[in-house]
């Protein structure tokens, strides 16, 4: 324990060190792997194809196309867009920083948006005044469905339509997710979902990505571009291939695949799981008010909850965000900022300064705390109360 614990009676360190996130791998997920490194294919063969089948099955999709990881996911549906120089994207502004980098890297200008401050999620009202704010036609808004919980998709594709935006959902914290009665990822108000595999996320394949779509249009322009922009057909000779436009290598391994496939298996229990540590947490923590608060829910998704974020009010407390992580740390509790603005970052306000009070609220007061697979209930009742003890030397008090 580091010297902040000096003299404190009531916290209790954690046995073994919690951190936000991690994941899942059981004695199903090594045999797959293991069937495909026996196997005569370790690449571009079969299990990629099951892969992409099962996540149709899954979120009620027309097309899959999987890939690397989740960033390459976006720059694919970017590319599929045709996003190009000059043309303007719409991103809400509490997110990583792939969801404004992919599209830029196609040369497009990133027009940041506001957030809802409780919910940290882009909604009609944000989207309309990043339209309004951005004089020009936009091209494509990325909604973020942060934490795991599902923006306001038809608010927010009413508007789209009416000016003829393209919609691609960044799914990576909400695989798993349900909008209203379809998961996301059935692009029922999108063109495009893409999702991330990458541990930490609600299924594990490595580094894994994918983008769901119902437009053979869009998943064929992709496919081409996840390998080297290349085609091949019956028409052709045995050897031959042609690139009408080119590509990257994107491609994602057949070991991936066949752990994809594993943890899919598993994604209703993950969420199950999930779903119970968060009430756990929402229990654990009430009764103070706006001095710490779960992040609530957005009410119209069943969420697959990747993180648990408490919103804190550091401005009536005698420790800061910083303090209260190291505090945490010293007793074995992993936490983390889901996110710095992007719109703060040195390159992006290089560009352009933006205005954007309510993602900044929401900036100020977020702390994630662990929500994994590797948990139980009783370790939620030991962080929840290690925090609140804190906090409680620091000016916290009970509201009646
Ligand atoms: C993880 C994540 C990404 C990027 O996915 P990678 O697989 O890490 O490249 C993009 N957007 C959001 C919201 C994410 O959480």
């Amino acid at each position: 324990m580091g010297k902040s614990g000096v003299g404190m009676s009531d916290v209790k360190p954690l046995p073994d060190f919690l951190s936000y996130g991690s994941h899942y791998i059981d004695e199903a997920d090594r045999k797959a792997v293991d069937e495909v490194l026996r196997s005569d294919r370790l690449t571009c063969g079969d299990k990629v194809d099951e892969f992409e089948k099962a996540l149709c099955v899954k979120v009620n999709g027309q097309y899959a196309v999987c890939c690397s990881n989740g960033t390459t996911a976006l720059h694919m549906a970017s590319y599929a867009l045709d996003i190009q120089v000059g043309d303007k994207v719409v991103v809400p502004t509490i997110t990583f920083l792939a969801t404004a980098n992919a599209p830029h890297f196609c040369g497009a200008d990133i027009i940041f948006a506001d957030v809802d401050p409780q919910t940290a999620l882009l909604t009609p009202e944000t989207f309309q005044k990043a339209i309004d704010n951005a004089d020009g036609q936009i091209k494509a808004v990325f909604p973020v469905h942060i934490a795991g919980h599902v923006c306001d998709m038809e608010g927010i594709s009413k508007i789209a339509r009416a000016n003829d935006i393209a919609i691609i959902e960044d799914a990576c914290h909400a695989f798993g997710s349900i909008y209203k009665d379809n998961p996301v990822g059935s692009c029922e108000y999108s063109d495009m979902t893409m999702f991330s595999f990458h541990p930490v996320k609600n299924i594990a394949m490595g580094e894994g990505g994918a983008i769901l779509t119902n437009s053979q249009n869009y998943a064929e322009r992709m496919q081409r571009f996840r390998s080297h922009g290349m085609i091949k057909n019956d028409d052709m000779a045995m050897w031959e291939y042609q690139m009408p436009d080119p590509g990257m290598n994107y491609r994602l391994t057949d070991i991936q695949c066949a752990l994809g496939l594993s943890q899919l298996d598993k994604l209703d229990q993950f969420k199950n799981h999930r779903q119970t540590l968060r009430k756990k947490y929402a229990q654990c923590l009430q009764g103070h008010g706006d001095l710490i608060q779960l992040m609530p829910v957005a009410d119209h998704s069943d969420a697959c909850w990747h993180l648990a974020v408490a919103l804190i009010d550091f401005s009536k407390l005698s420790i800061d965000r910083d303090g209260l992580m190291r505090e945490l740390a010293d007793l074995n509790i992993g936490t983390q900022v889901h996110y710095i603005p992007v719109h703060t970052q040195p390159y992006y306000k290089k560009i352009k300064v933006f205005d954007l009070p309510n993602a900044m609220a929401y900036y100020d007061r977020a702390l994630t705390l662990p929500l994994h697979m590797n948990m139980t209930q009783d370790h939620v009742e030991a962080i929840t109360s290690n925090l609140l003890e804190i906090l409680q030397r620091f000016g916290l008090k009970d509201v009646a």
